[in-house]
């Protein structure tokens, strides 16, 4: 046996070994425990080893070099794009660029009340992509999608996850036309996970959700729970229970915890996070920004630099020292998770699946509800100062 079932290995459900497989042995399912995986059809299957050769999480290398690196903090100049992005909306940019020299761009999206990797080609559609969507993506085809796209020569932007885009890379190894831009990622939640809580909490079915509602700032963010457009609830990020769940690492897929592509160099060509830290590490730019958001972005080679460069007179930006960028964001540089969360992974599953999100374990605890007590009106009047001062 010559394929992906023969090798151990943690799989992180990128979906290229399905979009190669030349017998379409390979089909991408949700496992029990709610991620994507593969599952081969050994009748199908004839040996030829592509899916071992090409998938990243066996075989990968990048050609970037950290000597090559450059570290910027960054924002769009325009506040509507700020206001719905994530950070400081610089894939909204980045994007918008691609678009306008005719390319196209690939991101994520919900499409039919599920979380998935779609083609944009206009600025209407760029607001499905905007926003981090905290569960994990299905790519269904978009690698052989991305292949066609570039024997059209078209210009492709491909966005994801780290071990998504280093999948793209396996694909295609070097086309002048395929930029690849990686999000700093904290590891993707289960699916069942997601359904379950939402269903403890609600009454209507979530289609839909805003993980960065800013309108008590970028730090203070609340989570938007939607059905279609209706607003079913809008709660402080750090009393969601099923964020809280997440942050603690209680259901991320296996492969995150030992994370390969949460390194530097990074995978991709631009890397976009959030810029966290930066009121310690530069107070003038954070003030300047009034907290509506401020992306961490990395060039990470020449390909970079020449996209990072057409976009810098729409944004605010100002070039920061490599180590104090992720001082305060270890995920772009440590893959690895504690002993102590893959201990809560465990028991999460083993012990607590079954437990209503409503229950005390996945609500703040004692110190937490006392801090947020005393911050909520402290975020409300200083929210009301700057609308004053915005007047
Ligand atoms: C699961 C996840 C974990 C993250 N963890 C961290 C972290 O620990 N630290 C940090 O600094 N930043 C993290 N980010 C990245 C951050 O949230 C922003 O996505 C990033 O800073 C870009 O923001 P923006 O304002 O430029 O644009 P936005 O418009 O907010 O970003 C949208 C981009 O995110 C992509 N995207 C959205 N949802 C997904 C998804 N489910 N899977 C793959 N790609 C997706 C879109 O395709 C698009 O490229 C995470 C994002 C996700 C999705």
């Amino acid at each position: 046996m010559n394929n992906l079932n023969s090798k151990k290995f943690n799989c992180t459900g990128c979906g290229l070994c399905s979009n190669i497989c030349p017998t379409n042995a390979i089909k991408i399912e949700h496992d029990e425990e709610g991620f994507y995986q593969f599952n081969i059809d050994e009748k199908k299957c004839i040996d030829c080893g592509l899916c071992v050769k090409k998938c990243p999480k066996i075989n990968f290398k990048t050609k970037n070099k950290k000597e090559e690196m450059k570290a910027y903090a960054a924002y769009s100049k325009n506040k509507e794009i700020v206001s719905k992005s994530t950070s400081g909306g610089i894939f909204s940019e980045l994007a918008l660029q691609i678009i306008k020299e005719n390319g196209i761009v690939i991101g994520v999206s919900y499409e039919d009340d599920k979380v998935k990797h779609i083609v944009i080609d206009n600025k209407k559609d760029l607001e499905k992509l905007r926003g981090s969507k905290y569960i994990q993506s299905y790519t269904g085809n978009i690698f052989n999608i991305v292949k066609e796209k570039l024997k059209q020569n078209k210009k492709v932007l491909f966005s994801g996850t780290p071990c998504q885009c280093a999948a793209m890379r396996n694909m295609i190894n070097n086309d002048d036309n395929l930029i690849i831009v990686d999000i700093v990622c904290h590891g993707v939640p289960s699916y069942k996970v997601f359904e379950k809580a939402n269903k403890d909490r609600f009454k209507e079915k979530v289609t839909k959700v805003i993980f960065r509602n800013k309108k008590n700032g970028w730090s203070n963010y609340n989570i938007n729970y939607y059905n279609k457009d209706k607003l079913i609830k809008s709660i402080m990020h750090s009393y969601d229970e099923y964020f809280i769940g997440y942050i603690k690492n209680c259901y991320l897929m296996k492969s995150c915890y030992n994370c390969d592509f949460a390194t530097i160099p990074r995978v991709a060509d631009i890397s976009l996070g959030d810029f966290w830290g930066i009121e310690t590490t530069d107070k003038d730019f954070f003030n300047k920004n009034q907290d509506r958001g401020i992306s961490l972005i990395y060039t990470n080679n020449q390909k970079g630099s020449d996209l990072f460069e057409k976009i810098k007179d729409n944004i605010v930006y100002k070039e920061e020292q490599l180590e104090l960028s992720y001082k305060y964001n270890p995920r772009i540089n440590n893959g690895k998770y504690s002993e102590k969360m893959i201990e809560n992974r465990k028991n999460f599953f083993n012990n607590d699946f079954d437990t209503s999100f409503k229950s005390r374990r996945y609500t703040p605890n004692l110190k937490e509800q006392i801090i947020y007590k005393i911050k909520r009106p402290l975020v409300k009047i200083k929210r009301l100062i700057k609308k004053v001062g915005e007047l």
